[in-house]
């Protein structure tokens, strides 16, 4: 069956369509290009009736402005999301630990499996110094020595902090070290973000226990870690950081200044900072 519409029926019934093909809506394409494109075409003639008026009964909203043209946009690169283990934030589980001392994290910790670096660790290396100290150095995690003594920094680096820690008018005792991880992470690599994240409430319950006035973060991992932080630690190194109640500075590994020993005065400037900070004065040198 065909029927003959109006003119003002033909615009009205144009103007549908171009707004169905706007919303991507082709059904209509060959009625109309056969009888409204054609040259002395009278009035339009709808092949399918009965689909024009089930096109009619849709309840499509009507756009009110036409999409402007825009220029084209790069395509947005996807970003896979960090998958972080599951459990408590590190000042969660912090927050969480009352009258909290340094032997119950040392038995909490027990004999660790919480991440994979204690498939190649010898000795679990909690820290070591003074539960009372003023300052606490944070590294990285132990290395070959540390993990055979299980004892922080004892190797080579850790005699170079030894050094330093000495020229500032202390002795090791007066101070507590420790580190981010406490296994030693195989081959010296930096430990890995799922390690970090198992281990580090460990090292912020243990300052938390310490309360000391002042923290030297000593590397990029300690630094970044304590910060949440993935800036460079040259954007920051020997500068005063406020820290959950503490005075923090992040300066070099000393493993980093027996491979640089040229940034060695850097080091001694961010720790004169610390001496002053703390109303320390240089050992006097013993007279000959
Ligand atoms: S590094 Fe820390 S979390 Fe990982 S096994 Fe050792 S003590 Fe446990």
């Amino acid at each position: 069956m065909r029927e003959r519409f109006s003119e003002s029926l033909q615009q009205k019934i144009e103007e549908r369509l171009r707004y169905y093909e706007d919303l991507g809506i082709r059904l209509f394409y060959r009625d109309r290009g056969a009888s409204l494109n054609s040259p002395g075409a009278g009035p339009p003639e709808v092949s399918n009736l009965s689909t024009f008026r089930a096109a009619q009964e849709i309840a499509l909203p009507k756009p009110k402005i036409a999409a402007p043209k825009t220029a084209a946009v790069p395509p947005v690169e996807r970003v896979e999301p960090v998958t972080l283990p599951s459990g408590p934030s590190l000042f969660e589980a912090v927050d969480k630990v009352r009258d909290d001392t340094l032997l119950k994290i040392r038995e909490d910790i027990g004999d660790c499996t919480r991440c994979k670096l204690h498939k190649g660790r010898h000795k679990i290396v909690f820290g070591d110094g003074s539960a009372k100290a003023q300052l606490v150095f944070v590294g990285e995690g132990p290395g070959a020595d540390e993990d055979a003594q299980g004892l922080p920094f004892v190797g080579r680096a850790g005699k170079l902090l030894t050094q330093m820690i000495e020229a500032m008018g202390l002795q090791r005792k007066d101070v507590y070290i420790c580190n981010v991880v406490k296994c030693r992470p195989p081959e010296n690599r930096a430990p890995e973000p799922d390690e970090v994240a198992t281990c580090s409430p460990y090292l912020l319950r243990q300052i938390d226990v310490i309360r000391p006035k002042v923290i030297v973060c000593l590397g990029a991992v300690a630094a970044k870690t304590l910060l949440e932080t993935n800036r460079g630690i040259t954007q920051f190194r020997g500068q005063w950081l406020e820290w959950r109640g503490h005075k923090l500075m992040a300066t070099y590994h000393p493993a980093y200044l027996l491979r640089n020993p040229n940034a060695k005065g850097e080091v001694w400037k961010d720790l004169q900072k610390v001496m002053a900070e703390l109303g320390l004065q240089p050992p006097k040198k013993k007279s000959s």
